[in-house]
């Protein structure tokens, strides 16, 4: 390699956006360099300057020339070819990244692209986020994600179409408007003003959030997305539930549901969160048979009247809804004697926080407990007591036991539970309250108990609670209740007990469950076709389907009325007497109507009489509107209907469904029980999961941590750039696309310095493949069949390299192609072929064979891998693009002007042919050149060397055939074959045999070994002749010529108009 980095002062013409560099990788093949590499000075921010000592030659002749110094020394400038070219090193992202974006949307080059693609549509469904706040990393990596899909799925040449959405209603919003007035003005809200206010809210909110996205360099119908609150949304989402409705999917029942008092609302699973360290009042209490089992013979008779059923519960509030207590039959159950006697085992049982209850205290009279045989001994040590077995029994014996309710003093039974009564903890007996646990409901309709639930909108006790009324059931209401039992000696045990518990996702406080009327979703009723659907989508990454089952096998039905404002309305009236719900085809057809035209304000402004179908005008009167709104998550869950089947260009199912893994449970579900409920199908052939984002030490982000990445900040840099640079969007995919999404991901400022680095050493590939493509036109190309062996290699390797990355883009698996990209594009090219290709390119001649050859392998590379990049960094390939030195004309004549008009690389099936032995013998030649860089280094730390073109290379192998392939490398036909250009040295000779007397003249060697070949040795001597002037090369002709004394032959062919024979190179 003769030619340098040049000096950005030295050639202005380089600077038009920084300094000009030739950058070198990981000098893996260039062993030579690395001392300068490490201590070397960085000489414009790229991958370091490659040798400073290589820096020389005709480039510093050039400069000297330029700059007036010794004539002589640039007399050959005019003949070399320097890289050239308007693409900047330096990105500048933050100014240039607008710019391209600008040029895109001007020239509406999605809508372009689009309309010039034949292949079939492809129809990313989007996730609508919710129009509240700003957008974290958890949306960079959603949006990003989907965009590099689709602009991948661009290249493929499919029609695509990305509608992207915003969730709208809900209570997070309700809330944001509530907190931002003041008392008085709260009280004068009407449901109106408040909607108005929250469309307000929620579609500035969604100003916000696009221009962020936009930013990101997502492309997307930016101009037509989908609302949740817009009228035809809104009409599409109550036809969803109508057809629900008349499959007989939608019911009212009274139902233990999740209440947040706090909110005073119901909720969904999907709005509870399960904090960490939440701790209950748990406490074991026993309740007196008063008869025994009626067919059981006898089985108690013994021990009354002191025989009580002992249970567990962590949630005393709710004993005043007892209705039963129900074991397992399956189990095994005792009556054992209680000895109280053991005052201090408590203490020593590790339980300081354990309060005996007066029941413990009755001093000489006998107590009898049932309990599961299983958990005697546990018991024993929990309650600090001795328990004597006396009996035992199955616990299908004890059936239609009865008790008495320790607060009501009603007699209730013992009932037989399912499955979910186990040994694992409490007592094996569970108090079951039907009206405030979904179990306890299941088991009470089974043997028709009350649903009681004497539980208000606020979490406070009813009348119906007698003397808790009033009281809050999760704080004064739960501590008196514990009292009673304890007064009226049904207290053992109280304790402290942490566990996992439902909160409400947005207040943050804990939640109940309580029986109240609600509108439900059937799931009952499409469950099978849903697991059936399930079983059909193709789930990214696999393991992903299995959460789904679980989540769809074992839900409950789906509780669908919320008691709020900001959302579609439940399109029901009630009699004003009966309390009877009217829904029928008609009401809803009717109410669809007017909502497609006016919006779901009109359920609140207008009368009833105008929202009830004209057969009913007669009796409206009689009618109320429903006050219940739907669950949002039936509003997202509907979008397969309101966007999907309602736009052009769109198709239903969508081709993906792409979000993260705890949509399983939310819009994965939601979207998947209204489609089946309503079309049989799912609404998505493949769902695509991603984890969540943590900082670089796996840790959740949290302002209190102080670790939060805002994707804002990476792209446009924060207040102290020094500590914050503004990296563009493209770094931001770039990491993007190295993560296994399929995980959890990690990201922080060391993760981005990381990207910013590859980012520019890519760059730093294309401006490589730019710059010295600057006097480059396709019709230069030449034939396959006639390019050197190195050229063929070299394609050889690009076109696999393009396949496997076409592989792990079809299979969404990116951070495979990034780690491609870094190896090939980076690593790998700047290493051997780029290396190799300087001397060629810059002192080869202009028009000669050698450098047209290799600016015809350069060339293919930049239109494979500007190409194999967009996806991912769109802005850069575009950059690329606007900065290409010559005409690209496709197959079909046109010219595309933006990066995105051209296909995906058509498939090279010639340069894939190489056969396996070339292959083979092209891994042995690297693989003995890195050898070869080892013993050239040797020679350069011992002074023998300074560049390696003061070098000569002596090959000897033991074997016959591996020799005589060496050496006719060192005398190819093809310039650019020969070994010396390779190793990037002056001279490479083969030696027939090693005498001592050879070897004492070789003062540095080494070995090089594999299993394709027999040993190679290598040895390094100084090169012969002298030092030519133009490209650095050694060689014995210098001086023969008389014309140009201070040449080469190659270069005196380069600079005479008569080029000498191609055999006159040396070896
Ligand atoms: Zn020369």
């Amino acid at each position: 390699m003769a030619m340098a980095p040049p000096r950005a002062s030295s050639l202005p013409v380089f600077s038009r956006r920084g300094p000009f560099h030739i950058r070198r990788a990981t000098p893996l093949g260039s062993v030579l360099l690395r001392r300068h590499l490490s201590t070397g000075v960085d000489e414009g921010g790229g991958l370091g300057s490659s040798s400073k000592r290589r820096a020389r030659g005709p480039v510093m002749a050039a400069k000297k020339a330029a700059e007036g110094g010794k004539q002589e020394e640039g007399k050959y400038k005019h003949t070399v070819d320097l890289p050239k070219t308007t693409f900047g090193l330096r990105a500048n992202s933050v100014v240039r990244e607008p710019e391209i974006q600008k040029l895109w949307e001007e020239n509406q080059v999605l809508k372009r692209v689009v309309e010039k693609n034949t292949g079939g549509s492809f129809v990313l469904h989007d996730g609508p986020p919710y129009a509240n706040g700003n957008l974290h990393m958890g949306h960079a990596l959603n949006k990003i994600l989907k965009d590099i899909i689709n602009r991948y799925k661009l290249l493929q040449n499919y029609k695509v179409s990305f509608i992207p959405g915003w969730d709208c209603h809900g209570l997070p919003i309700e809330l944001k408007v509530l907190q931002s007035i003041d008392k008085d003005a709260r009280k004068e809200l009407t449901p109106l003003k408040l909607r108005e206010k929250a469309a307000k809210f929620a579609k500035e909110t969604v100003n916000i959030q696009m221009k962020s996205f936009k930013r990101y360099g997502v492309w997307a119908d930016w101009d037509n997305p989908y609302l949740t609150l817009a009228p035809e949304y809104e009409a599409a989402q109550i036809e969803v539930f109508g057809q629900m409705a008349m499959r007989g999917y939608i019911y009212r029942g009274r139902k233990p549901v999740h209440w947040s008092p706090s909110s005073r609302t119901a909720l969904a699973e999907a709005e509870l969160e399960y904090p960490e360290g939440h701790v209950s009042k748990s406490i074991y209490a026993i309740f007196k048979i008063v008869s025994p089992p009626p067919a059981s013979n006898g089985l108690l008779e013994e021990f009354f009247p002191d025989i009580c059923l002992a249970i567990w519960t962590t949630t005393p509030w709710t004993i005043p809804a007892n209705a039963a207590v129900a074991v397992n039959s399956g189990l095994e159950y005792v009556v054992a004697e209680l000895h109280a006697s053991v005052e201090d085992t408590l203490a020593t049982s590790g339980g300081k926080q354990i309060k005996r209850g007066n029941a413990l205290k009755v001093g000489e009279n006998k107590l009898f407990v049932i309990v599961a045989s299983e958990l005697v001994s546990r018991l024993e040590s929990k309650w600090g007591v001795k328990l004597s077995i006396r009996k035992t029994f199955p616990g299908s014996a004890l059936e239609n036991c009865r008790y008495t309710h320790p607060v009501n003093g009603n007699e209730c039974p013992v009932v037989l539970g399912g499955d979910y009564i186990t040994t694992e903890s409490g007592t094996g007996l569970v108090h079951t309250a039907p009206g405030h646990g979904q179990e306890d409901y299941v088991t009470g309709l089974k043997y028709g108990l009350p649903i009681i639930s004497p539980v208000d909108d606020e979490g406070k006790f009813t009348e119906e609670a007698r003397k808790f009324s009033g009281l809050d059931v999760l704080g004064a209401g739960n501590s008196a209740v514990v009292d009673h039992l304890d007064k009226h000696l049904s207290l053992l045990v109280e304790e402290p007990y942490k566990h996992k518990y439902p909160y409400d996702w947005r207040t943050k406080k804990p939640t109940i469950f309580r029986a109240t009327e609600q509108w439900f979703a059937s799931v009952d009723g499409f469950r099978q076709a849903a697991m059936d659907a399930i079983g059909k989508v193709n789930w990214i990454p696999p393991q992903a389907e299995n959460r789904i089952i679980a989540m769809t096998c074992s839900r409950s039905d789906w509780c669908i009325s919320r008691q709020r404002t900001w959302g579609v309305p439940i399109p029901v009236f009630y009699h004003v007497h009966t309390k009877e719900p009217l829904m029928t085809e008609e009401t809803i057809e009717h109410i669809r109507n007017i909502v497609a035209d006016k919006g779901t304000d009109a359920w609140w402004y207008l009368p009833t009489e105008e929202l009830l179908p004209q057969k009913y005008h007669d009796v409206a009167s009689d009618y109320q509107k429903g006050t219940d709104t739907m669950d949002v998550w039936f509003d997202s869950g509907s979008s397969w209907a309101a966007v999907l089947t309602k736009n052009e260009g769109l198709s239903f199912p969508a081709d993906i469904y792409l979000e993260g893994t705890d949509q399983h449970r939310g819009w994965f579900q939601s979207s998947l029980l209204t489609s089946i409920a309503t079309t049989g199908k799912a609404p998505y052939s493949s769902v695509i999961t991603h984890g969540f984002v943590l900082d670089e030490k796996g840790l959740k982000m949290s302002k209190s941590l102080g670790n939060v990445v805002d994707p804002d900040i990476v792209i446009n840099g924060g207040k102290n750039t020094k500590d914050e640079p503004g990296y563009g969007a493209d770094v931001l995919r770039l990491w993007v696309s190295s993560v296994d999404y399929s995980g959890d991901v990690l990201i922080g400022p060391q993760v981005l310095r990381q990207m910013s680095d590859m980012y520019r050493k890519l760059r730093g590939t294309l401006r490589f493949l730019l710059s010295n493509l600057h006097d480059w036109k396709p019709e230069y190309a030449l034939l396959y069949k006639d390019l050197p062996k190195i050229d063929k290699y070299a394609l050889f390797q690009l076109e696999n390299v393009v396949n496997s990355i076409k592989d792990s883009y079809e299979n969404y698996q990116f951070y495979k192609i990034f780690q491609m990209i870094q190896r090939f594009a980076v690593v790998d090219l700047s290493n051997f072929y780029f290396d190799v290709a300087k001397d060629r390119l810059y002192v080869g001649g202009t028009v000669s064979f050698t450098r047209r050859s290799c600016q015809t392998v350069l060339a293919a590379h930049l239109l494979s891998i500007v190409r194999v990049i967009a996806p991912i960094l769109p802005h850069m390939a575009e950059d690329v693009w606007q900065n290409l030195p010559f005409e690209y004309v496709m197959e079909d004549g046109l010219v595309p002007k933006f990066v995105f008009e051209l296909k995906w690389p058509s498939l090279k099936g010639d340069w894939l042919a190489m056969e396996a032995d070339d292959v083979d013998f092209w891994n042995t030649i690297l693989e003995l050149r890195s050898e070869v860089n080892k013993v050239l280094e040797n020679a350069r730390i011992g002074k023998l060397i300074g560049s390696s073109l003061e070098a000569k290379v002596i090959l000897h192998a033991a074997d016959g055939a591996t020799l005589t392939k060496l050496r006719e490398m060192c005398s190819a036909t093809n310039d650019a074959d020969a070994l010396h250009r390779i190793f990037i040295t002056s001279q490479v000779e083969t030696v027939n045999s090693l005498s001592d007397e050879f070897l004492s003249t070789v003062p540095y060697t080494g070995k090089y070994t594999s299993q394709r070949t027999s040993e190679v040795w290598v040895g390094v001597t100084h090169a012969d002749g002298a030092k030519c002037e133009r490209c650095w090369n050694y060689s014995p002709q210098v001086g023969s010529f008389v014309d140009h004394p201070t040449l080469c032959a190659r270069c005196y062919g380069v600079v005479d108009v008569q080029p000498l024979p191609a055999a006159a190179g040396v070896c």
